[in-house]
């Protein structure tokens, strides 16, 4: 299953077709969004017995982030063996966390307002949690994801560095540093859920500075994570209480611009794509 926000309405996307669920499902699932993963349980019992309708075409410009008011937000830092090695960092013995404020939220194909000139992109693999979760082992760890998405952890790399202790949480956390979507999948849509290609391809300034229309930025696997998802969430619900609806950026690849010189310039569009998923369009001004 794909489920999508669309305009604030939680539908099935079905090839081109969205299939509002509250409609659909006469009004006992949605139609706000994270309704749908508090009821996670019963909602998949209900899509996979229920005669689905075809739905209707539909505008993906007009898709929000699947959850646009989860309770809480995690990310995931130097998660990747590639990217803390280009970070000139150690590998990490336990989860790095922090957190991207709600308000930072937006749309697979939001336009970004870069607050200055060391903004970066950080293409990751986002979880979407189904079920409460605490001191969980990895079985049942698993068995809370609800799907995975494609998102950006922008990054204002000054804020971030700015202190004597990093500020990730508030560099991550300007409007619109934390696009996501374009629709949650669920596992069973993946032939390995586990071993998906991540890319990120710009266009516009950046890639004609580099004599080119489109240049490829990142472009990883998520079998290289080093603390996989199971193995994340299991290790954050020892301490935290995880919520249906909660979001959880998993970390990035290598070929993150503080590592090429590369900052977002007004004009770019960033095309984040995840094998299986799709893809998040974010244009920047
Ligand atoms: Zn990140």
């Amino acid at each position: 299953m794909r489920i999508a926000n669309l305009q604030g309405r939680a539908v099935l996307v079905q090839g081109g077709n969205a299939l509002d669920i509250a409609e659909a499902s006469e009004g006992r699932f949605g139609p706000a969004p994270r309704a749908v993963f508090e009821q996670w349980e019963a909602f998949t019992a209900w899509a996979g017995s229920a005669q689905l309708g075809e739905g209707v075409p539909f505008d993906e410009g007009q898709l929000d982030a699947p959850v646009t008011d989860p309770r809480q937000v995690f990310a995931i830092g130097l998660n990747y063996r590639d990217h803390a090695d280009e970070a000139k960092l150690a590998h990490p013995d336990d989860i790095i966390v922090f957190t991207k404020f709600p308000s930072s939220i937006d749309g697979p194909n939001a336009t970004v307002k870069l607050p200055s000139d060391r903004v970066d992109y950080e293409t990751e693999l986002v979880v979407v949690i189904g079920k409460q979760l605490h001191r969980a082992d990895l079985a049942t760890a698993r068995a809370a994801i609800a799907g995975y998405t494609v998102g950006q952890d922008y990054s204002e790399r000054a804020v971030q560095g700015r202190g004597p202790a990093p500020q990730f949480s508030l560099g991550k956390s300007f409007p619109g540093f934390s696009p996501f979507g374009p629709a949650v999948v669920t596992l069973d849509e993946f032939a390995n859920p586990d071993a998906l290609r991540i890319t990120a391809v710009i266009e516009g300034p950046t890639a004609k500075a580099h004599d080119t229309d489109a240049l490829t930025l990142q472009d990883g696997n998520t079998a290289d994570l080093i603390f996989p998802v199971d193995r994340v969430l299991s290790d954050l619900s020892q301490i935290v209480t995880l919520y249906p609806g909660d979001v959880v950026f998993t970390g990035t690849p290598a070929g993150v611009g503080a590592a090429k010189g590369i900052f977002l310039k007004p004009g770019d569009v960033l095309t984040s794509t995840i094998e299986g998923i799709g893809s998040m369009r974010n244009t920047f001004e």
